[in-house]
């Protein structure tokens, strides 16, 4: 997913002195070293026995699999549990707190997310065929997107939303998101109806955004963000 930032309540402030700076994303508050062990630790959960992880690669805006909306799983089989495993993986070592199965290039309705990224355990929510049922209020904070890395903007959301899906053993749950995980629920559904939070900012600021992608795209730069 995305990689929301941090909500105002808990960014901190600027030390006495220095010139206030931008709030920093999550995407730069974890060590690889902690990554990888919170990676693991959460595959083992999922899947006794052996595990075998596959950080996938985060297909970047340009890649028409993002603006497809996405099938509906059927059967939640070993393909859709090894491709949870690496979704999970994949998330936390970009790190981010959420990504959908399109942006590992998987046209399916499978969603992850971790509103700490990994950073406390205990938050993984796995998504099967989620749907948001109910949204009320509004929030505007600063959003980003792991599929187009570098760009962030301000963005209203509703300020809680309700979720249903399916859990990996087939059972439905629904589950009420606040703050960031609401902004979560819509983010990750938005992509897997194959929508980008840059389609829901007004035209300048979407343009401009787009500007620059295609300009690092001709000079190449734009793919090998995360190689
Ligand atoms: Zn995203």
């Amino acid at each position: 997913m995305c990689h929301p930032h941090r909500t105002a309540s808990t960014a901190i402030p600027p030390e006495p002195g220095t010139v206030a700076r931008r709030r920093r994303p999550v995407v730069d508050l974890i060590s690889s070293a902690m990554i990888t062990s919170t990676a693991a630790v959460v595959s083992a959960q999922i899947v006794a026995g052996e595990i075998f992880v596959a950080i996938r690669r985060i297909v970047k805006y340009g890649d028409p699999v993002l603006g497809t909306p996405t099938r509906q799983v059927i059967n939640i089989d070993d393909d859709i549990r090894t491709l949870v495993q690496d979704m999970v993986a994949t998330m936390y070592a970009a790190p981010g707190v959420g990504l959908a199965a399109n942006q590992v290039g998987v046209s399916l309705r499978v969603a992850v997310i971790d509103v700490t990224a990994g950073q406390e355990k205990g938050n993984l929510i796995v998504l099967i065929n989620p749907q948001v049922i109910e949204q009320e209020g509004k929030q505007i904070e600063e959003e980003g997107c792991l599929s187009i890395p570098g760009f962030t903007e301000f963005l209203a959301r509703p300020a809680r939303a309700v979720i249903r899906a399916l859990d990996l053993e087939g059972r439905e749950f629904t589950l009420e998101g606040h703050e960031l995980l609401a902004r979560a629920f819509c983010h990750e559904t938005d992509h897997l109806d194959g929508r980008l939070f840059i389609d829901r900012l007004g035209g300048i600021k979407r343009q401009m955004i787009t500007k620059k992608v295609r300009k690092a795209a001709d000079a190449d730069e734009w793919s090998d963000v995360y190689p």
